[in-house]
């Protein structure tokens, strides 16, 4: 450990990750480091991730980005949350919708409310007090801090973008606030004898860039944190089945609907982005239960417009770095690990990563301390999101393939476990700290793949069963109103 000031930050990696922390960076602490950005349009960027979620609209806040100069330059669409079919069973679908769900009361979440109600009788979905669902299937949107004349809040939304294209917006942003950019393929890393840290790196040509701080947005090259310091990955892929995706570009239908799809085949799922030029599609699966030309055949059979490229192969690894800041090397993105991207977690990983490492970055040399809290709060970040993807596949009732017998039949973590039971015998869910997911999006996803709960909370039995009815009746109203009052979609993206 050297207590040198870090003056300068070297970035390896110009895709998603790389340019994003270059922004970031640069826009808060370009006046006191220098920041250099080595990328390789060699070997290039691994081309995915086009589905965000909510707070990437602040991520982009935080740069000061014009929204309509964003959506315009990277074809984005909005996305109101993510539409899963056939997960449950065959012919069946929910949607994990962004934002909140009917009312808050003082001590316990709607829902109990909702579920009181069906005890009662009642036949209304879930879905029909959340706004955000009413507005995505509609195909309605506007930016809505509340719903007028309440305090009930409004729309929570995110992106779909060309991530390609977000790379290179930000590429622009960064440069002008002064990030330098080198193109070139890294081929050598020197490291101090003394204490291992990362000296320097070496280009083709004998070029060296050294630096006191490194961040290694190689994706899943992981070209400084594995291949250089021997930081392996701690793999959960006894728990998230698929190892492999395919992805290919179709051309886009309209209209442009406001949400992902993911519709869960034999031995996966796939993915349908709606773009403002192109629809993103791809697969992910497992390579024990399908071959790539089986993959291929299901991807291709099952677009919606004509592919305009040739598929391509991306194997994976789910896991967590079991480091992800280690000696002078913070890994952020895809070398930091991957948890696939069923709730499109990953650029949401990368953002919160960047806001880390600027609010522990070290001032007079890395201290060991900064770097274990750094660690540690990415560890229970990516063990909670990790939970969250299990639970989709564990909770299916589908029997129909060896695929989805194995992930009902999987042990899992016990974290997990415990949070199915609870939700199953009393309704109650409880969001623990630093879980990217609410209670609400964990509602839904529990109650989508099969769960309903066998009690509720007795806060809801305080309300007569009049004013209970009045009170679901009243919330549908305004959710419906609202609705009707939002202009279509892609009014919203006039330049389209
Ligand atoms: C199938 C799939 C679907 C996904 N979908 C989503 C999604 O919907 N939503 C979401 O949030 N995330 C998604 N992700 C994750 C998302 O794609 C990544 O988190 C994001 O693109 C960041 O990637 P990256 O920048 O870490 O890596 P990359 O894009 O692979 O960039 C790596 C960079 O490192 C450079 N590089 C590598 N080696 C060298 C070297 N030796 N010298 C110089 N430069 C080098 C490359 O040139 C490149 O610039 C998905 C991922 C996969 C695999």
């Amino acid at each position: 450990m050297s207590g040198a000031k870090i003056k300068k930050v070297v970035i390896l990696g110009g895709g998603t990750a790389g340019w994003m922390i270059a922004a970031l960076l640069a826009k808060v602490l370009g006046k006191a480091i220098s920041i250099t950005l080595v990328e390789s349009d060699r070997i290039g960027t691994v081309g995915v991730g086009e589905a965000t979620i909510p707070p990437i609209v602040n991520f982009n806040q935080a740069l000061g980005l014009d929204e309509r100069e964003f959506l315009r330059a990277t074809k984005g669409t909005i996305k109101l949350g993510i539409q899963f079919e056939n997960w449950l069973r065959q012919g069946e679908s929910y949607m994990h919708a962004f934002g909140s769900v009917g009312k808050k009361f003082p001590f316990c979440d709607f829902h109990h409310f909702w579920c009181r109600h069906r005890h009662a009788g009642g036949t209304s979905s879930y879905w029909d007090y959340s706004l955000n669902y009413q507005a995505a299937v509609h195909n309605r949107f506007a930016p809505l801090a509340q719903i007028k004349g309440t305090n009930l809040p409004g729309i929570s939304y995110a992106y779909h973008f060309d991530a390609g294209l977000y790379a290179q917006f930000l590429r622009r942003f960064a440069e002008d606030k002064g990030v330098h950019r080198i193109e070139g393929t890294v081929s050598g890393v020197q490291l101090c004898p003394r204490d291992g840290f990362v000296e320097s790196l070496s280009l083709g040509g004998g070029q060296r860039i050294a630096a006191g701080l490194f961040v290694d947005c190689t994706g899943l090259a992981a070209l400084l944190i594995e291949k250089t310091l021997g930081i392996d990955l701690e793999s959960w892929s006894q728990w998230l089945p698929c190892d492999r995706a395919m992805a290919v570009p179709s051309a886009g239908s309209r209209p442009l609907i406001p949400y992902t799809r993911s519709i869960a085949r034999a031995a996966g799922w796939q993915w349908r982005i709606p773009l403002q030029h192109r629809s993103g599609n791809g697969i992910v699966y497992s390579s024990d239960h399908w071959s790539d030309a089986q993959a291929r055949e299901a991807l291709m059979d099952s677009l919606d417009g004509e592919a305009l490229a040739e598929p391509r192969i991306i194997p994976f690894r789910t896991g967590r770095r079991r480091n992800q800041w280690d000696r002078n090397v913070v890994s952020i993105g895809l070398s930091s690990g991957f948890l696939e991207p069923l709730e499109s977690t990953s650029i949401h990983l990368i953002q919160s990563a960047a806001t880390r490492l600027i609010k522990s970055f070290p001032h007079r040399g890395i201290r060991p301390a900064e770097v274990a809290e750094f660690n540690r709060q990415s560890k229970v970040e990516m063990e909670r999101i990790r939970d969250f993807i299990i639970l989709h596949y564990k909770l299916n009732q589908r029997r129909d393939t060896d695929f989805w017998r194995q992930c009902e039949a999987m042990e899992i973590p016990s974290t997990l476990a415990d949070k199915i039971e609870l939700f199953r015998h009393t309704g109650k869910v409880f969001r623990d700290y630093d879980d990217l997911f609410t209670e609400e999006a964990w509602q839904q996803v529990m109650l989508g793949q099969g769960i309903v709960p066998e009690d509720y909370h007795p806060i809801a039995d305080t309300l007569s069963e009049r004013q209970l009815d009045e009170l679901m009746a009243s919330l549908k109203t305004l959710i419906d109103g609202t609705v009707k009052s939002l202009p279509a979609h892609e009014e919203y993206l006039p330049f389209c």
